[in-house]
């Protein structure tokens, strides 16, 4: 197959700042390559301090004058449910312009954008179903609940499935009545561009939504040193989310950190084998392995390991490596070739730290462009660095254990604690193995589904605080207590 380039492309890329498009005010920009080539294939505008004020002041300004936090949940309601209708009509061509500018397979970008139609659909139900607490001591104080928006977030998004995860912060962030000012990720600034069409569309507000483009240490670092964005919802990395905490704490912000992972996927011996391998190939190597939730550790009970990692390796070899815009691949292309470098100088460590019995390399076929291939390690060591380290790519370490203390003690021996994956038909087994691992978000016999309402985050170093359901309109709010006497 050859490989297409979506037609109308934009010329360059603009931020969007009080309801227009515009560039820098120092007129630089940046370049957006595409992962297939490495070749650039738009520049982007590179926002600074400047731009960022200018982004805050128009949100700060709709926030204080505008209708957006004044009206009722109802009214914010509709605007978000049109925002989900546009965003599911136009489901094809956003994930055409998703998949050539981040290298995900194009079925798996599709399922992304209607995922994050669902996002939007999802808080503006959420928002009109909203009750808040009163509580009475009889005859004496009426106690209630008074939840207000709480101004300008700054959302900081990282570029794995950028469109759906900026969507998981613009919806409660929005749907709440706050304004604010999305500072998404350099590598893939495509489309959240479009996010402004939207909007306009839906007829959100003018000033609501802003839009920063830029480096992370210039624009990303300008929102969270802003005196007047007393929110940060970060997703990214652990060492960049502790930057962020450093950096925010002058000005005792509210802070949202999902962060990075190292996820394990536990098989015990009595699991049904068929589905383990099915659900932990794809748990690693959906998405290119550029998921948070990566079941990037597989522990294996010994009765089976040698049956698992066969059968597990010439399923890795079948996984189809493609040109991101072919329907039939699964794993496309890395998004740019900083992380491909990184994620390649993995592969060759592991090569000295486990045995190979998948991929190792590029494949042979795609001599250009970030391609890898899908690559498994067996007899993994606990302290080796492919075993502790977050690859954020199409590589899994596997690693035999005996007995379920020993499965748990190499379940929790890393700094993440994302989520984890287990496998086996004994009840009891499961829910005590999800009740000791240290993982935000515990799968039992499942594949990575969920449902919305639920919390979502990690502890140790994935994260600091959860989002979903309540949860984000919690933070998206203060709860201010009015207390009456009687
Ligand atoms: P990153 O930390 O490099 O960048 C994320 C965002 O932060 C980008 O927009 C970047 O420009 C910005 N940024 C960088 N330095 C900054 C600074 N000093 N101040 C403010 N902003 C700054 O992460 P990435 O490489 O884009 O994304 C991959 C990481 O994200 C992985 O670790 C992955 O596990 C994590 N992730 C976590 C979740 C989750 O929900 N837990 C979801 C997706 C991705």
């Amino acid at each position: 197959m050859t490989r297409r380039t979506p037609a109308d492309l934009p010329a360059r890329i603009q931020h969007y700042i009080g309801g227009s498009f515009v560039d820098s005010i120092d007129g630089d920009e940046f370049d957006v390559l595409d992962p297939v080539t490495n070749e650039t294939y738009v520049r982007a505008a590179a926002g600074k301090k400047a731009d960022v004020d200018a982004a805050v002041a128009a949100a700060r300004a709709a926030f204080t004058e505008g209708p957006w936090p004044r009206m009722l949940p109802r009214e914010r309601s509709r605007v978000l449910h049109r925002i989900a209708d546009l965003v599911e009509s136009r489901d094809a061509r956003l994930a055409e312009l998703e998949s050539f500018d981040s290298g995900l397979p194009i079925t798996q970008a599709l399922g992304q954008a209607r995922r994050a139609a669902e996002n939007f659909r999802f808080f503006a139900d959420l928002i009109v179903a909203q009750t808040d607490d009163a509580f009475k001591v009889p005859g004496r104080q009426l106690n209630y609940v008074n939840r207000k928006p709480i101004g300008v977030a700054g959302l900081i998004t990282p570029w794995n499935t950028p469109f759906m995860l900026e969507s998981w912060k613009l919806a409660p962030a929005l749907a709440t009545g706050n304004t604010v000012v999305l500072k998404p990720a350099e590598f893939t600034p495509l489309s959240a561009s479009l996010w402004a069409g939207i909007f306009e569309e839906a007829g959100l507000p003018e000033g609501v939504f802003n839009l920063v483009n830029g480096l992370g240490e210039d624009a990303g670092d300008a929102l969270v040193k802003h005196p007047d964005v007393p929110l940060i919802s970060f997703t990214g990395e652990s060492s960049t989310g502790q930057l962020i905490f450093a950096n925010a704490a002058p000005f005792l912000k509210g802070l949202s950190m999902e962060l990075g992972g190292k996820s394990p996927a536990i098989v015990f011996a009595d699991a049904d084998l068929d589905a383990a391998i099915d659900a932990t190939i794809f748990g690693v190597f959906s998405l290119n392995g550029e998921r948070c939730t990566a079941g990037s550790r597989i522990l294996v009970q010994r009765d089976i390991y040698d049956e698992f990692v066969a059968r597990y390796a010439a399923q890795a070899d079948r996984v189809k490596v493609g040109f991101p815009d072919d329907p039939a691949t699964e794993v496309g292309a890395l998004v740019h070739p900083e992380h491909y470098a990184k994620v390649m100088s993995y592969v060759e460590h592991g090569k000295t730290e486990g045995r190979l019995v998948a991929g190792g390399g590029r494949p042979d076929e795609f001599p250009a462009g970030n391609f890898v291939r899908p690559t498994v390690f067996a007899d993994v060591a606990p302290d080796a660095r492919i075993f502790q380290e977050e690859i954020f790519g199409p590589v899994v370490a596997i690693t035999p254990f005996d007995t379920d203390e020993e499965a748990l003690a190499l379940a929790n021996d890393t700094k993440y604690g994302l989520a984890a994956y287990v496998w086996t038909n004994d009840l009891k087994r499961a829910h005590l193995f999800a009740q000791n691992v240290e993982a935000g978000m515990v799968w039992l016999n499942s594949n990575n589904v969920r449902d919305l309402r639920t919390p979502f985050g990690g502890v140790k170093a994935s994260g600091l605080g959860h989002e979903g359901g309540y949860r984000s309109i919690d933070f998206y709010t203060d709860q201010q207590a009015v207390h009456i006497t009687l």
